[in-house]
């Protein structure tokens, strides 16, 4: 490891001293903390007492002065990183490692504990690991004494939730812990195991929470106060979503935590959450995914099973497992576990958001259909309906249960080395038995920088994916699925079939189908039409560089709603080249092939600059000597604001982002700039991404008896103020900013919405034509479906065909009067409504018509399926109704999307309706 930081002390230790026959002792007064920080005995389980005193390592009491979990202390992400180097100043048996850096520009420390004479030997042991991951490598004369010659890595996660504040300050007791400890329990642990612990996987969240707790939530007496508990912006982009992000791996909590799953590949991975009560350790109800292994499965059952009777032994109660959390989705950070054949899970302890001790209801806490208070199989020994909770009571229960969890993996390590070591060897056996041999990504593809951009997310995920180099099929991308983690490519590339009966409703998305995400054409091999020689294995990421045909000054893409033409048209804009959109079909001189209404035209790029635009748009041209004459429009970029509320800031973060990677500028607005009016001299398109709640809640945003609110970076809070800041959180934009931005789009602008900030915008009567739509039956999980193009040669239409696949998950709708329809310019599902089909009935007062026989089609054209990948319940319901408005108002336009084109950087084939809109912006009427 490149940036391995050794902290080693020559000469003898606190432990050594100790293996010669010094007896430790137990650090007393750490012990009293403890208790009195307990509200009650019942939630002290022994396990988190006894912390010895040793004599040259500092505990977290000698280091800050108070234990671990008192009442009103957190620390920021530097003393707690601070803490882990001074233990590894002090003790021979942990080594620190920076995996990576956020996006703020901390860096990301985790560390590795285990006996001295195993820490000398980590990369021998990752070397081991390695190879039981890929059996390929492995001999079954030698599978043995690999297996002999092993440790099982359990990796914790700590920190990744910014408002579930316990895990960042118990992992640092609990390497203090494991660092020194002398008895039986803690020494196995060491011997036996590699214990890394990521304590703040997201710094940038962790210290934005540590300042907005002392800034704000600190002084709070009732934890139901209604005040936010945490602040606006946890990572630069992503709040909550930071897991959910094991799919796009785009952020750099995710990275880090790949980097560090690819350099370990750890046996177990833990992730520690707070939300509900006492401690809930993950099984989850079902469906599992059907990528996942039955070993890992059963594995589940039995560490969770395991964890909750070593608890029950402690007298702990309100512990339970399978309530909560199905077991489907494969995109959570620690899932890199399950989806690579080790074991991933986490817990949700009771966490205060904060360091507060608080009365907690759990009166309306129900999961699974039962009262979180009620006994079960799954919850033997629940808590009472009410309980006065610390901080220090979530840390005792979360330490608790990992310290059982480490107890287990140190005890049947051979056995856990065994399983990871089968469930890839169950991979390839299921490649060898089973269909399809491969998926092909060919190299003829509607956006080519999307092929690549698949190809490299696949590489991302550890799949081994191969170049046809030679031979016919020379430029295809070829997945063989005899590979290790088979199931995971073949569920990436594959329909979800999410089972229509499941019991509980899914706790994310369930679709996840790579090929309709990013608009690829992948095709499945059920015999392989490759000659092996010809394919070659990916050692790096690919790119495609796009072609130039053709001679003359104007570069024309053939338009199929590429990603890529939007940015490139800024960066022409940036060297000076007018962009010029055909409105109609086109035949260009010399030339067979007829262009699609939608084409795109560079006009006056030098070949240099048409060279350098392919390369690095990825995008095909046509350079011709003419413009064709045929009805068109010069595109006029638009200046672009997003804009954010300051209670709830996710999909905003999703949206800022998604245009960074694209290179798309814009500007970051709030209620503030809405309010100071004046936006239509200031900006041509205003996008409102998906934001939950109601036009109140839009209008009036954080209460103001709370306020005022700055976010605002100050030599106290220095973490505020970014990504955006303001004096007062509070008030939202009122009717006065609300009638702001009326104002701007009766001005001209383009309102363009997302989701449900469209319904959003038909309540605040912005935008008059839409009504919310209800249909109470529909169940419509985060699904890849089925949409129709109903007004082909509409400009945010252009380059999409009659229909095609998106992503949709459940949200809002909305719906307009029949004699409004022509705003609707997609619907869902390929059947218009029952009101909008033809009339073929007499109609009295006209001549009758003669009866028409119609000719019957021997068999009648079957309608597509609405659900492509996922599963949905009462589709019927959602049929023929609007995905995309586009409505007049005033001189301007709101375009209201019902789904959201910028879900999670994941749904990339369907961002270019989006794009498709600011391109046009000036030609949507
Ligand atoms: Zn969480």
């Amino acid at each position: 490891m490149k940036s391995l930081f050794r902290f080693l002390l020559s000469g003898a230790c606190a432990s050594t001293l100790a293996l010669t026959g010094q007896a430790q002792q137990i650090d007393e007064p750490y012990n009293q903390k403890i208790k009195e920080f307990t509200t009650d005995p019942r939630f002290l389980p022994s396990s988190v007492l006894d912390l010895v005193n040793d004599p040259k390592i500092p505990s977290p009491l000698k280091q800050f002065g108070q234990i671990v979990g008192a009442p009103g202390v957190l620390h920021r992400t530097a003393d707690i990183y601070g803490y882990f180097q001074k233990l590894a100043q002090t003790s021979q048996n942990i080594v620190n490692e920076q995996i990576g850096t956020t996006e703020e520009n901390r860096p990301i420390q985790m560390s590795v504990i285990a006996n001295a004479a195993t820490i000398k030997r980590l990369d021998y042991y990752k070397k081991q690991l390695a190879l039981l991951a890929d059996p390929r490598k492995v001999s079954p004369a030698d599978l043995q004494k690999i297996l002999g010659d092993s440790k099982v890595v359990y990796f914790l996660n700590g920190g990744m939730h910014a408002s579930e504040t316990g895990s960042p300050e118990m992992l640092m007791e609990l390497a203090y812990r494991l660092v020194t400890g002398q008895s039986e329990e803690i020494k196995a642990i060491r011997d036996n195991l590699i214990v890394i612990i990521n304590p703040v996987s997201e710094p940038d969240g962790w210290d934005k929470m540590v300042d907005w707790y002392n800034r704000y939530t600190k002084k709070r007496k009732d934890f139901e106060d209604g005040m936010p508990a945490s602040p606006p912006y946890w990572g630069k982009y992503v709040y909550h979503d930071n897991n959910r992000d094991g799919l796009q791996v785009s952020q750099a909590i995710t990275k880090s935590i790949f980097k560090a799953y690819f350099d370990w590949h750890p046996t177990v991975m833990l992730d520690l959450h707070e939300s509900v009560p006492l401690l809930y350790i993950s099984t989850g109800t079902g469906p599992y995914s059907e990528a996942v292994d039955p070993v890992a499965i059963g594995e589940w059952q039995i560490m969770a099973d395991h964890d909750m009777t070593t608890l029950a032994a402690q007298g702990l109660p309100g512990v339970f497992n399978w309530a909560f959390y199905d077991g489907w989705y494969p995109g959570y950070g620690i899932w890199v576990a399950n989806n690579h054949n080790s074991v991933g899970r986490f817990y949700e302890t009771y966490g205060n958001a904060g360091a507060n001790t608080f009365m907690r209801d759990l009166a309306n806490a129900k999961f699974a259909g039962d009262n979180v208070t009620s006994r079960e199989w799954y919850r033997p020994y629940p808590a009472t309906e009410k309980v006065y909770w610390s901080f220090r009571n979530n840390i005792n229960y979360m330490q608790a249960g990992v310290l059982a969890s480490l107890g287990y993996a140190a005890a049947n390590g051979k056995l856990l080395l065994k399983n990871f070591y089968q469930k890839s060897l169950n991979n390839l056996a299921k490649a060898a038995k089973d269909g399809p041999k491969a998926f092909v990504i060919g190299k003829q593809q509607r956006d080519p920088a999307m092929a690549t951009y698949l190809v490299n997310q696949l590489r991302t995920q550890g799949i081994e994916v191969h170049k046809a180099e030679t031979g016919k099929n020379q430029g295809d991308y070829v997945v063989l699925l005899n590979q290790p983690y088979r199931n995971y490519a073949y569920s990436l590339l594959t329909k979800q079939n999410y089972p229509k009966e499941a019991k509980f409703p899914p706790y994310d998305a369930i679709a996840w189908t790579l090929q309709y995400l990013n608009g690829v054409n992948v095709t499945q091999q059920d015999t392989l039409k490759y000659e092996l020689s010809d394919l070659k294995l990916l050692t790096a990421d690919v790119k495609y560089d796009g072609k130039i045909e053709g001679e003359g000054t104007f570069y024309v893409v053939n338009y199929k709603a590429q990603n890529t033409v939007l940015p490139a048209a800024y960066w022409a804009k940036s060297q000076n080249v007018k962009t010029i959109v055909l409105d109609a079909k086109t035949t260009l001189e010399g030339r067979k092939d007829t262009l699609a209404q939608g084409a795109v035209v560079f006009s006056g790029l030098t070949a240099g600059q048409a060279k350098q635009l392919a390369e690095k748009f990825s995008v095909d041209l046509i350079a011709t000597k003419t413009l064709p004459s045929v009805k068109q429009h010069e595109v006029s970029l638009p200046r672009v604001a997003i804009y954010h509320t300051w209670y709830q800031t996710q999909d905003e973060g999703w949206s800022r982002y998604t245009f960074e990677q694209r290179g798309i500028p814009y500007t970051s607005i709030h209620k503030d700039h809405l309010k100071k009016g004046n936006l239509r001299s200031q900006f041509d398109v205003i996008l409102v991404p998906r934001v939950g709640g109601t036009g109140a809640n839009f209008l009036h945003e954080v209460d103001t008896k709370f306020g005022p609110m700055p976010y605002t970076k100050t030599a106290e809070f220095p973490s505020h103020g970014t990504p955006s800041s303001t004096d007062d959180m509070t008030g939202g934009p009122g009717f006065e900013g609300v009638a702001e931005l009326k104002k701007f789009v009766d001005e001209g602008g383009v309102l363009i919405t997302l989701d449900n900030s469209s319904s959003i915008m038909s309540d605040l009567g912005i935008v008059r034509e839409l009504k919310r739509y209800e249909a109470p039956t529909l169940f419509h999980p985060g699904s890849i479906i089925q949409v129709k193009n109903r007004q082909p040669s509409h400009p945010i239409m252009y380059g999409y065909p009659e229909t095609f696949p998106i992503f949709k998950g459940q949200g809002a709708l909305l719906q307009t009067e029949k004699r409004d329809r022509g705003m609707m310019l997609m619907q869902y599902g390929t059947k218009p409504l029952k009101e909008e089909e033809e009339y073929k009935g007499l109609v009295m007062g006209m001549p009758d018509k003669k009866e028409v026989k119609e000719a019957k089609p021997a068999t009648p054209k079957p309608e597509p399926p609405y659900v492509l990948s996922g599963m949905v319940r009462n589709e019927q319901t959602i049929i023929g109704h609007g995905a995309i408005f586009n409505v007049p108002v005033g001189k301007g336009q709101v375009v209201a999307f019902t789904f959201d084109p910028l879900h999670r950087y994941l749904n990339h084939h369907d961002a270019p309706l989006l794009w498709n809109t600011i391109l046009n912006w000036n030609a949507l009427r």
